[in-house]
Order: structure tokens, then sequence, then C-alpha cells
């Protein structure tokens, strides 16, 4: 027997070690395809709009034609496996997982998912030209455990011409949950979740969904109920416009489950969410996976306290999760975004304030439009130990903006020890650069009192701070660190005023300042040059 090093682990295509305390603790181990043993061919790295290896984890992926095969050799033990792919569009076939040359599984693949053409908000004509979102991700749940040190590969079936491959995640899934005492089982319903809601709702008792997949087709108003799975890798919902809905604000408790939907095009005038409505009163949605809906989690206040936490969140057509319009008291954390369609996570104040907004330990890779994190006006919102990595177009890692008719920014707006990586991106409308942390005062001046402390900005696609709009301030930084920007360390679009002290930069390219604004008063350690506007 022949004993392989383990494939490097990485976390956002990084160095575990170099992001410790920042993302979601999760229980996978995430193997980068392009860190795997391959006879195929290295995709990226690249960032350019349409190809398919900017919208990767790390912008790079392997292509496997038929024949060719990916390995990796596991670190520690698994029983589940997702991997992120992309085939060409139309295609459809199946990937074989062979553990040490025994074919073990069998995952399906579709590009159903995958490919949107043309102008916002997109379409699936591929004669509208603009083909992008290329990748899904499809799971499978073992029979038989993975031993570490195992090789693993992959191998496309016959009929399929390429597939590529982004990375695969391996965890040792928990076994199913026990059911909960009292609970209404939906097998007593003949799996019809709306009258298992109802009667637990009517007995004051949970619903409980044994292992299995379940089918659920339009909304379900899971208003004051409680809903538990056996586990996200057990008990799965899925069904075409799935979406469990609260009304009124109320309590509603949903953990341990999949809601995996159809959704395979963005119409922004249908409510097609996973999850939606006004849940409040002490809301816990936690440890579900989200998966090909419209948006995963749409909250439509006036709704105060819920938090969120362990969730997975893939492959939405818009966002992953968006508190709209008078949320109060609500917190996402340890949470993993991954292939959304618009911001991976988002704040919206529009028309009414949302306040006490807390992002906390999430990781958020590879939205294909917009931001990572993004809030948009509101007031009082915390952002802290969170990851993003590898935005695409028109958005930032972390975003902060006046836009799409928010109440302003006020209060305190605290962006604490997070990494964005890879981020930031071209604009391809102004034709010039977004930085990984992106202020923008389009429909009013920023004028909340903003603190960013501890914050890494690693391998930026252009500059690493970008302030635009009419005006910003103020702005303080405090231990910023910066490496490999893409260009400018801070460029100045806006009126406005800033402050940094512990700034430290290392591989600089430009100058650090582009000065589009001369009236910014930036105050900062910067030695080295400024330049005046670039009008690329
Ligand atoms: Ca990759």
């Amino acid at each position: 027997m022949i004993f392989l090093a383990p494939t490097l682990a990485t976390i956002a295509a990084l160095d575990p070690a170099a992001v410790a305390g920042r993302g979601a603790p999760v229980p996978f181990v995430e193997y980068e395809a392009e860190n795997g043993v391959s006879d195929g061919a290295l995709i990226g790295p690249d960032r350019r709009f349409g190809s398919i290896a900017a919208e990767a984890s790390g912008r790079r992926a392997v292509r496997l034609a038929s024949g060719n095969r990916l390995a990796f050799t596991l670190a520690a033990p698994a029983n589940a496996l997702t991997v992120r792919y992309a085939l060409p569009d139309g295609a459809s076939g199946t990937l074989g997982i062979y553990v040490d040359d025994r074919r073990v599984a069998t995952l399906a693949l579709t590009s159903s998912y995958g490919w949107f053409y043309g102008k916002y908000p997109f379409t699936n004509d591929p004669a509208d030209g603009g083909g992008h979102h290329a990748f899904d991700h499809a799971r499978i749940l073992l029979t038989q455990p993975i031993p570490a040190g195992a090789t693993v590969t992959l191998r496309p079936d016959a009929g399929l011409d390429w597939i590529v491959i982004d990375l695969a995640d391996f965890e040792l899934a928990d076994p199913p949950r026990a059911r909960p005492k009292d609970s209404l089982s939906l097998l007593d319903f003949g799996g019809d979740l709306r009258r298992a809601v109802a009667a637990a709702r009517a007995a004051g008792k949970p619903v409980w969904i044994p292992p299995g997949i379940f089918r659920v087709d339009g909304h379900v108003d899971v208003d004051r109920v409680t809903i538990e799975g056996a586990g996200m890798w057990h008990s799965t919902l899925t069904g075409e416009g799935l979406g469990l809905y609260g009304k009124d604000a109320h309590a509603v408790t949903l953990r341990d489950f999949a809601i995996i939907g159809e959704v395979t095009e963005r119409k922004d005038h249908l409510q097609l969410s996973g999850i939606g409505g006004a849940m409040g009163g002490g809301s816990v949605i936690e440890r579900l996976w989200l998966q090909h809906h419209k948006v995963g989690l749409w909250f439509d206040g006036p709704m105060d306290g819920i938090r969120l936490s362990g969730l997975r969140i893939f492959d939405m057509t818009a966002d992953g999760l968006n508190f709209h319009r008078g949320v109060k008291n609500a917190v996402i954390e340890d949470s993993f975004v991954r292939g959304t369609g618009d911001d991976g996570l988002a704040s919206w104040s529009g028309g009414e304030a949302n306040r006490d907004i807390v992002f906390r330990r999430n990781t958020v890779v590879a939205p294909v439009l917009a931001n990572g994190i993004a809030v948009y006006g509101g007031r009082d919102i915390r952002i802290e130990n969170n990851i993003v990595a590898d935005t695409l177009t028109q958005g930032g890692g972390i975003h902060l903006g006046n836009r799409f008719k928010a109440v302003p920014l006020s209060g305190r707006i605290d962006l604490t020890d997070n990494l964005l990586v890879r981020a930031g991106s071209f604009d391809p409308n102004w034709k010039y650069g977004v930085g990984a942390l992106w202020f923008y005062a389009l429909d009013a001046p920023i004028e909340a009192d903003i603190r960013v402390t501890g914050l890494a900005i690693i391998d930026s696609s252009e500059e690493a701070v970008m302030f635009t709009g009419s005006s910003v301030s103020d702005v303080t930084f405090s231990g910023v660190r910066v490496v490999n920007p893409g260009s400018h360390v801070v460029a100045l679009r806006s009126a406005g005023k800033a402050r940094f002290s512990g700034l430290n930069v290392w591989g600089l390219k430009t100058p650090a300042i582009l000065a589009c604004n001369q009236t910014f008063r930036l105050t900062s350690e910067l030695k080295t040059r400024t330049s005046a506007c670039d009008p690329r």
C-alpha cells in the first residue's frame, strides 16, 4: 500500500492557519481541485467576468474531459461530500466517486441551475450572450465512511464532454438526530407538511421531519411552529416554489434539515425564497442546508429578534440572505455561503431602518454578482470575524451604501476583524474598479460613526478600500493589513473624511492613494505618493 501525503486543505483557498478566528466554523475539510492530483487541465487564475475560473474559489479549478480524473488524499475521515462543479449548458451526467480505485458512489450532475445570460436580472437564453454563473453544487451521503489517508478519485462517466471541478468539501456527517419527545411526525400526515404544521400549531408541539426526502411545492406558512429534522444531511424538503414563510413576525424555530428548491431562473416579481416572510419574537433558524432558491432567506420586516446560525447557503439566483426593511435585533452567525447570484448576506433598510443587526463569523465565497456582505442603510450594525472571498463583478467584499432608497446609515457601524480575499471587482459600467471594502454614498451622504478595526485585505482585485458617491464620513480605521492589492490602497472618489492608524501594506504596485476627489480629508501613515484620478 502506498501512503500519500494528504491533499492541502484550505479555507477560501488560504492556509487555515492564516484565517484562524475568522469565518464560519464548518465541520468539513475543503480541498480545492487545483490542489488535487489530476491529468485534467488547470484553469485560471482569472478574474474576468465570463470566464469560468473567475467564478471559482481561489479563481482556479480543474477541467476534466472524458477519461480524466481528479484525486484527493483525505486528511480526515469523511462520509459525506459536496462537489462544486460546472458543466456545458444543457448537459447532465454523472461523476463516479472512487475510494482507492473502488467505485463507492455516483454523483448526479446537471447544468439546470447554472448558466445565465444577457443583462440583469438575466435570462436562460444563450443567444443573449454574456454566459456566466457556471457552477452548481452536488452532494452525497455515503453508506460507509472513508478513512483518513484514503485517496478519493472523481471521474466523469461517459457522456460528459467536460466538467470543471472547483473544489470538494469532505465531512463526517453526524448520524441522524433523535426524534424530539412529543413531536408530530411528518410521516403521520402522509408527508403533507401543511397539515403537519397546522396540527402542531394547534397542539403546541414540534413537527418532526424524519430522515428522507419529502416533496413540498409552494409556500408553507410556518407561523408559531417549531420544525426539526434529523440533520441537514438526513432530512430534506424539496419542491417547486418551496419556501417556509413566517407571518406577523411571530416566533418560528427551524433546525436540522435541508430545504432544496428548483429555481433555475431569476424573476424578481416572484417570491421564491427558501425561508421568507416575517419572523421575530426570538425566532431561531439553525443548521439548515438551503440550495436552489431565488434567495436563501428573505425577511420583510417589521420584525424583532431572530438568530440565524450554522446555515449553509448554496446556488441561489439572487441573494443568500436579505434582512429587508424594519428588521431589529437580528443575528446571522457561523454560516457558510457559496455561489449566490447576488449579495451573499445583506441588510437593506428599504423604507424603514434595520437596527442592531450582526453579521458574525460567516464565510461568503464566490457571489457571481455584487457583494459578499452588503449593508444598505440602517443603524447600529456590526460585521465581525467574517471571511469574504472571490467577488466577481459590480461588488466588493464588504459594502456599506446609502442606496436602493434605504434609510441612510446612522448610529454606530462596526467592522471588526474581517478578512477579505481576492475581493472587489472591475465594474463594467463604471469602467473602473470597486474596492474590496466599498463605501457608496449614492442616495445621501454617509454620516454614521463607522469604525473599521483589524481588517485584512489580501490580493484584492482592484483597490483595497474605495469611497464613492457624494460624501463619506467619519470612518476610523485601526489595524488594517493590506497584502498585494490589485491597485491602490485607498481610492477617493467621494468627498468625506477618514483616519487610518496602524496601517500595514505589502506588495503595493501603484501609488497608495488615488485622489479623484481632492476634498476628501484622509489622515494616514501612507508615505508613498498620491496619484491623480486615472480616467481609464
Ligand atoms: Ca478552486
